[in-house]
């Protein structure tokens, strides 16, 4: 009764992608702003203007075939709550997102050393703990600025938050329902924060085998914001138009790292670390828009040995699972959300048909529906 038929013809019909690390308030210029002085723009430029970023990235999102995001601070002072009502409220169009608003992070955010008088912009940025109490209170900052989970960088070069912190943090975030997210790469970080008991590890990069076992049997997901080596080229060194051999140097440097990434992932699924996918996409893309750019992500799990069937449920069922949404979205079945998207080609064989994305569903309105391929 007054149901409409749409006719897809072979594409194959998956549900729509979620990425568990987003920052769709932040977009840098590579070259310029990584290094040295990583990100100094963002803290020069203003929230409102930010909201707007994230309003044209959410669109390329969902045009890519995200319904579902989770996107982890990089936002201003509460940019992401304004973007996620927005998008709810259906003024603008969008993915459904989970916010953190600031991350909770040591002295100084994630900047490398600031003069002192830029304290108040740092501010702006990220909640900074310097004790247990000083926790428990960004945390209830946080959720009563609008945040649906908490972030929390725990090391930043050799400041690490304390166990009493994160173990504060973890307490006060799931008294009321929400999850912690937390950024730890290597080192030490890794076991306080597993030990603490948060929801998931962003990077980790160099995790010790007992902290391994210890995500497995607390089912605390692991998000590998990994890319491939064509990924990571483009993003550290096609920019900068390097002299040759600084540009060998560089990729040389990537591959060893993009093998380690590999040898960590292999080990982790192996001992039955629960994987969601992440792409943590913070940079413009050449030629690609933020949604196609973050497919890579999927593509490096499948470089790093996954099926693609099981890189797809890093994006869908796992994803989902991760954020306490899998009652709504992540699969096709009744009672769930109608985020459908549809692929020309099959993505069970060839990871990479997912960027040929035809038609884009969510909540049962079709946001994109074009009959050719790009
Ligand atoms: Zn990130």
């Amino acid at each position: 009764m007054g149901s409409e038929v749409i006719d897809l013809g072979d594409a194959t019909l998956l549900p729509g992608l979620i990425d568990t690390h987003t920052h769709l308030l932040t977009r840098l210029d590579t070259a310029k702003e990584i290094d040295p002085e990583k990100g100094i723009r963002i803290l020069q430029t203003e929230t409102s203007r930010r909201v707007l970023l994230g309003a044209a990235m959410a669109r390329e999102m969902m045009d890519a075939g995200y319904t579902s995001v989770r996107d982890l601070g990089n936002s201003g002072r509460n940019g992401d709550v304004a973007l996620r009502d927005a998008i709810e409220e259906g003024l603008i169009p969008g993915p459904r997102m989970q916010v953190s608003t600031r991350a909770l992070s040591p002295i100084g955010g994630q900047f490398r050393h600031l003069p002192a008088i830029s304290q108040p912009l740092v501010d702006e940025e990220y909640a900074v703990i310097t004790g247990v109490e000083e926790a428990r209170k960004a945390v209830r900052q946080a959720i009563y600025d609008g945040a649906d989970l908490i972030k929390v960088i725990v090391n930043k070069g050799s400041l690490v938050l304390s166990s009493d912190e994160m173990k504060v943090i973890v307490e006060e975030a799931h008294r009321a329902k929400r999850k912690v997210a937390a950024h730890a790469t290597h080192g030490p970080a890794l076991r306080i924060a597993t030990g603490a008991g948060v929801d998931s590890i962003e990077h980790g990069y160099i995790v010790p085998d007992d902290v391994w076992k210890e995500m497995a049997q607390k089912k605390i997901y692991l998000v590998p914001t990994d890319a491939t080596l064509e990924g990571y080229k483009a993003f550290l060194v096609t920019p900068r138009h390097l002299p040759l051999d600084e540009e060998m140097t560089i990729v040389r440097e990537l591959s060893t790292f993009n093998q380690g990434n590999t040898a960590r992932l292999t080990i982790a699924r192996k001992l039955g670390v629960p994987i969601a996918a992440g792409s943590d996409r913070y940079f413009r893309s050449e030629r690609q828009t933020r949604g196609q750019a973050s497919l890579d992500v999927l593509l490096s799990y499948v470089e790093a040995g996954m099926t693609p069937l099981e890189a797809i449920r890093t994006t869908t069922i796992c994803a989902a699972d991760l954020m306490g949404w899998a009652q709504k979205v992540g699969s096709l079945a009744p009672g769930k959300f109608a985020d459908i998207i549809a692929v020309k080609g099959d993505p069970m064989k060839d990871i990479t048909t997912l960027a040929r994305i035809s038609f884009v569903m969510k909540g049962g309105s079709i946001v994109r529906n074009s009959k050719q391929t790009k």
